[in-house]
């Protein structure tokens, strides 16, 4: 096994399923058995979930009543909701998983300590990192390169729709040609933004390895972890 602790970054539209919001619980179970085949084949699991699906600030302060700052404290508020959902899936899958909030809400989950994240890392559980950064301006991508950095994870996997970088749009050009490996460099340009720039940045400069792959792949996860790079784009 090539990685054994890895940050696993699932955006909140993921969740959305076929309705294209809120949370499907169909969804939740795939990925959690998707995470459960991580852990037991040794891996140490940390995840990241967007808030898409329910709310990003941007879009809540389009037409200027809700002020940014509190459209993205909604935005970091969604990425909780998703983070109690895939929780509880994680635990119907027969995980054992502890979420951390970077804004303090000690009802729902513990706060974001670093040592005691990576302990629980350490003793197999799964431990999902919520509130994004705490930060508003910030993406959940750029937290979750954060965290990534933070516990030492040796690579970021973004899973997504795609499964990998193209040099044009595929779903507009039929000539797109897919990127296997490509530089942060490469990564940072406009027609390509594999995440946005800070966590891109973010990456480059803890030299952390982002691999963009297919979600809906089963089995995808753990094959590319097992060293298989034909599913996936890596950015290093
Ligand atoms: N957000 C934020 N700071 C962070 C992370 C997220 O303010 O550190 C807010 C921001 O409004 C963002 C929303 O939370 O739009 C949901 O996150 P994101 O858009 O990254 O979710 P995804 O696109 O992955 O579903």
């Amino acid at each position: 096994m090539a990685n054994k602790r890895v940050l696993v970054k699932f955006s909140g539209e993921a969740l959305a399923g076929e309705a294209g919001h809120g949370i499907d619980t169909k969804i939740l179970k795939y990925i959690a058995q998707e995470i459960k085949s991580l852990v037991d084949a040794g891996i140490e699991v940390g995840i990241v979930i967007g808030g898409g699906n329910i709310i990003r600030g941007v879009t809540a302060a389009q037409d200027g009543i809700i002020k940014r700052t509190s459209g993205d404290y909604m935005g970091m508020l969604a990425t909780v909701i998703n983070g109690v959902a895939m929780q509880e899936a994680c635990e119907h899958a027969g995980l054992q998983v502890r979420m951390q909030t970077a804004i303090k809400m000690e009802q729902i989950a513990e706060p974001y300590i670093n040592r005691r994240a990576v302990r629980h890392l350490e003793k197999g559980r799964v431990v999902i990192f919520a509130a994004g950064t705490g930060n508003p301006f910030f993406t959940t991508d750029t937290a979750a390169t954060l965290r990534a950095v933070e516990i030492g994870a040796e690579v970021i996997i973004k899973a997504t729709k795609v499964d990998g970088v193209y040099d044009k749009d595929p779903e507009k050009f039929r000539d797109a040609i897919k990127l296997s490996e490509l530089t942060y460099e490469q990564a940072l340009k406009d027609h390509i933004k594999v995440m946005d720039d800070t966590s891109i940045a973010l990456a480059k400069d803890n030299k952390l390895p982002i691999i963009v792959c297919d979600m809906s792949k089963k089995g995808n996860l753990l094959d590319i972890l097992n060293g298989n790079r034909e599913n996936c784009s890596i950015v290093q």
